[in-house]
């Protein structure tokens, strides 16, 4: 095995662990991954979550060729859940607009919702760099499908997730009830610069 990656495979089976426990995925659906220069760890495609163990996460190079393990790779590279509520949003095809600071913290504007595109087809990827949110913490509702994200490393892959879920239920729960208030553009750039420079520092702290 490729010694310097046993860290990134640790890190990646944590994230793929928070996902069944977090309610994110249901069975084998669902993925994270993580990415050192030209490797990616990756799920194994239709093992349970159960089965997961740090040594049978697959690495593939960055044309997806498999490189370590015996277990077809998942048909996608990047983190990807199927949560109730952000998965409605992708349904409905609409965006989720910034009611919440923590949206506009991490991902600096609303939620964006893709194109349809079929499950496993290669245009996701194209269709993630082209209309994700930017920054460290990526995410897109991919059309009638469910929730993809991205981040620096699997966690905040995760973290994205988890918020983007959470955001996803504020919102329909808040446009049940009333009409919610969606943040001011100038107060939204303001929050995101913000946490943009208290994240930086944190990450220096741990060095
Ligand atoms: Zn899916």
């Amino acid at each position: 095995m490729i010694a310097v990656l046993e860290e990134l495979r640790a890190e990646v089976y944590r994230a793929l662990k928070a996902l069944p426990s977090n309610g994110l995925v249901q069975g084998t659906s669902g993925n994270a991954s993580g990415r050192d220069g030209d490797y990616v760890v990756i799920k194994p495609s239709g093992v349970e979550y159960d089965s997961l163990s740090p040594d049978n996460l697959v690495v593939v190079d960055l044309s997806g060729r498999v490189i370590e393990g015996v277990l077809k790779p998942s048909v996608d590279t990047l983190a990807h859940t199927h949560s109730t509520y952000a998965t409605v949003y992708a349904v409905l095809g609409r965006s989720i607009p910034v009611y919440l600071t923590e949206i506009a913290d991490l991902f600096g504007g609303p939620i964006p919702v893709s194109s349809y595109v079929p499950p496993g087809d290669e245009k996701i990827g194209k269709e993630f760099a082209e209309k994700a949110c930017p920054g460290r913490f990526q995410a897109l509702l991919m059309r009638n499908h469910g929730v993809f994200t991205a981040g620096k490393t699997p966690k905040d892959a995760l973290t994205a997730a988890l918020i983007v879920e959470h955001s996803a239920r504020i919102a329909h729960l808040a446009e049940d009830v009333g009409n919610p208030a969606v943040l001011p553009e100038e107060e939204v750039r303001k929050l995101h610069e913000r946490y943009g420079e208290a994240y930086g520092q944190r990450s220096d702290e741990k060095g």
